[in-house]
């Protein structure tokens, strides 16, 4: 083989099959060996393990319209130092959201113009926009993503199920996944009101407004309108084992339907959204300790295919209303996307495969992205396990909010490679493009 650009040597490569010990040759940002060959530049990776890029399907950064939330720039410098060299980006908080060709080609040029990594992105699905997802697919959208429930952005309604129904017919018919926020609307409202009236707003009065049920429920009926329509459907931010029960229970009926969770379910419970407060505020809610070491053996059991940083941001001061109700819901955490799965407890192998490979996959991205075999994008991380704490002066986020500020991981990110390159432009991805 002649000389090439770059060679990875002496780390512990993740591979589809396992951990090696293999040099990576990186060729015009390509891998293109695992062998020892001569090299313009070497890194030299001993101690160090090297993951494969995530690609994290799962974040907001609200630009355009809503860059003072947070931005390309910004999110995207924390993404990268999260591990993630791409990203699919959400369609609700930018302004104008993501319902159309014209605000879909918007938000593309933001992106071109400032993200550090790869990006795909998300259109939607909405009852004022269902005669725009075929102009949205031959855009590139990666799929779209619909809410059951209320959004909290009032130009991003939820659909009811008719409006689903005819939403994933649509994206069936162009073979594109449809991502679904999995919360009944109608009996969260009924317990909101009631708690209301007697005048709860504390994180307990929150979370017993939203139980589990209320996100099983929204599962099933997802599931079933999926069979209906045989559209390809990833319930996504699963907070809970049963959730991912339903799920299952789905598949095994031929509903082509995956799972997402998110770190936050795995390292954080109820009772730290009690103890964090605002920063620490989503939907589904933070659920018990039980339910987390449930969620995680299904991780380890394989049942769950896809995590996702749902790095959401808003300013301060959207984050600090005494009323827990008010706040915005929505957690920043995609700088510490994979130190926060070591934190879990999850293997290099399980991390590559669930951040990696399988996101890649579901999204007609891969072989280009989602593994170092020959062939890939040279998207990597190199890791060292060195214990590490957060720091709020070391975030990239415009707003310095995380639940995740003074925890210790057990790893930390030295570098993150695109396409061979420790820095650079990210690109587009669309499923019409991913060879
Ligand atoms: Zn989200």
């Amino acid at each position: 083989m002649p000389k090439v650009d770059l060679l990875v040597r002496g780390g512990t490569i993740v591979l589809p099959g396992g951990e090696k010990k293999t040099p990576v040759a990186i060729q015009h940002g390509k891998v293109v060996g695992h062998a020892e060959v001569e090299a313009c530049q070497v890194i030299d990776a001993t101690d160090l393990l090297v993951l494969p890029g995530a690609v994290d399907a799962h974040v907001h950064y609200n630009e355009p319209g809503r860059g003072d939330w947070e931005g390309w720039e910004t999110g995207s410098r924390a993404s990268r130092a999260g591990g993630a060299t791409s990203v699919v980006e959400m369609p609700l908080n930018a302004q104008p959201p993501t319902l159309d060709a014209d605000a879909f080609q918007k938000k593309r040029a933001v992106a071109e113009n400032k993200s550090c990594v790869d990006f795909a992105l998300w259109g939607g699905i909405t009852p004022l926009n269902l005669d725009k997802l075929e102009e949205l697919g031959r855009a590139g959208a990666i799929g779209f993503k619909a809410f059951m429930v209320d959004s909290g952005t009032p130009d991003f309604p939820g659909s009811n199920p008719a409006t689903l129904k005819k939403g994933m017919a649509t994206a069936a018919k162009f073979g594109l996944p449809v991502s679904i926020h999995a919360e009944s609307p109608g009996p969260i409202r009924q317990r909101t009101e009631e708690i209301r009236k007697k005048g709860g707003t504390s994180v307990r009065d929150y979370l017993s407004s939203r139980p589990i049920e209320t996100e099983l429920e929204a599962i099933r009926l997802a599931c079933d309108l999926a069979g209906d329509t045989r559209c390809r459907l990833h319930i996504v931010h699963v907070s809970c084992p049963e959730g991912i029960e339903e799920i299952q229970k789905a598949r095994q009926r031929g509903v082509d339907v995956t799972a997402e969770t998110c770190p936050h379910y795995l390292v954080l419970t109820d009772e730290d959204m009690v103890r964090l407060g605002p920063p620490a505020k989503c939907a589904p809610p933070l659920r018990s300790a039980v339910m987390q070491k449930g969620l995680l053996q299904k991780i380890h059991n394989g049942e769950v295919e896809t995590i996702g940083s749902d790095h959401s941001p808003a300013p301060g001061s959207m984050k600090t209303d005494p009323d827990f109700f008010k706040v915005w819901g929505g957690i920043s955490g995609c700088q510490h996307l994979l130190p926060l799965l070591f934190s879990a407890g999850l293997s290099p192998l399980e991390i590559a495969k669930l951040t990696s490979e399988n996101p890649a996959r579901r999204l007609g991205l891969h072989p280009r992205k989602g593994s170092l075999e020959v062939g890939a994008d040279a998207d990597f991380v190199l890791i060292r396990r060195q214990a590490t704490q957060v720091k709020e002066s070391e975030l990239h986020y415009r707003h310095k909010i995380t639940p995740f500020i003074g925890m210790n991981l057990p790893v930390r990110i030295e570098d993150t490679y695109l396409r061979g390159r420790k820095s650079g432009r990210g690109r587009f991805l669309s499923p019409l493009s991913s060879s």
